[in-house]
């Protein structure tokens, strides 16, 4: 008989964005969901609210993913009050930009720390679990600026270069666990990280994409929710540009 056991989703930086709109959309499909931010309470709130009524069961925490032991309780907490982890999704990540020559030595490591031990931290505190029950779905957002390179952006760019790596070994390392884990590279999606685009940088983008407009959180949110739903059952170690063709 088919197991109608609701699944249960992770998703870091899930307040905003692109982490919101996989909080929803994972809530939709039937999962149970945990989400973790690092400040904004009241965007926690209203999200747990609006997902919540779903009817599935949520779960918000401000964690801080730069912090091991942080994530590490998040995770003991999310299994205890929900149950095991199934799927787990990495969205939290900062820009700092600044061509290499002013960058300062905090900004190259805010910038590592977040995008890219926060990875490390999460998927090292769900994955001795899903190894064990031989069942886990991971997606890590990194950018299509770690694929090919910004200007500016040279610590973020390598943040999400390092994801895409990290992503790769680790799908080698687990797949003979039943485990799957892909990257998804977005464009330029409309979320607050890009709100901060001046006119010429936005108008600029736009007409280097064949599309011509921005993507949506939740059109990434869709691709997130395919890889780590059984749909997606044969992909893992991808990395999944969704950009609209701005790397053509
Ligand atoms: P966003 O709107 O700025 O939201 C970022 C989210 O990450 C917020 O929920 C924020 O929490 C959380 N966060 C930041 N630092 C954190 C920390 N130390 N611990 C826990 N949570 C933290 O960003 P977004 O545009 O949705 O981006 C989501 C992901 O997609 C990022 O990894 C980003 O690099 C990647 N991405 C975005 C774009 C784009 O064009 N937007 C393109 C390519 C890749 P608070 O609200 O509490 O601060």
């Amino acid at each position: 008989m088919e197991d109608k056991t609701p699944r249960v989703a992770l998703v870091t930086g899930g307040s905003r964005g692109i982490g919101r709109a996989t909080v929803l959309a994972l809530a939709h499909d039937g999962y149970d969901v945990a989400f973790c931010y690092r400040s904004d309470d009241e965007a926690a709130r209203v999200l747990a609210k609006e997902a919540a009524e779903t009817g599935a069961r949520v779960l918000a925490r401000r964690t801080d993913v730069t912090d091991a032991e942080s994530v590490r309780s998040l995770v003991a907490e999310v299994e205890n009050e929900l149950g095991p982890v199934d799927a787990a999704v990495t969205a939290a990540g900062i820009t700092r930009d600044n061509p290499l020559v002013l960058m300062d030595d905090d900004q190259w490591h805010q910038v590592l720390d977040t995008n890219l031990d926060g990875v490390y931290h999460l998927c090292r505190a769900v994955v001795f679990g899903m190894m064990k029950r031989r069942h886990g779905a991971i997606v890590n957002v990194s950018s299509v600026a770690g694929v090919y390179g910004h200007a500016s952006q040279t610590n973020y760019a390598a943040s999400k270069a390092g994801i895409i790596a990290f992503s790769r070994s680790l799908a080698k390392e687990v797949g003979r666990s039943g485990i799957r884990v892909n990257t998804v590279a977005p464009g330029f999606i409309a979320t607050d990280m890009t709100a901060v685009l001046n006119d010429k940088a936005r108008k600029e983008a736009l007409s280097a994409i064949p599309l011509r407009r921005m993507g949506e959180a939740e059109e990434v949110a869709d691709l997130i929710a395919y890889l780590v739903s059984d749909r997606a059952s044969y992909i893992t170690g991808s990395v999944l540009q969704i950009d609209g063709g701005i790397t053509i």
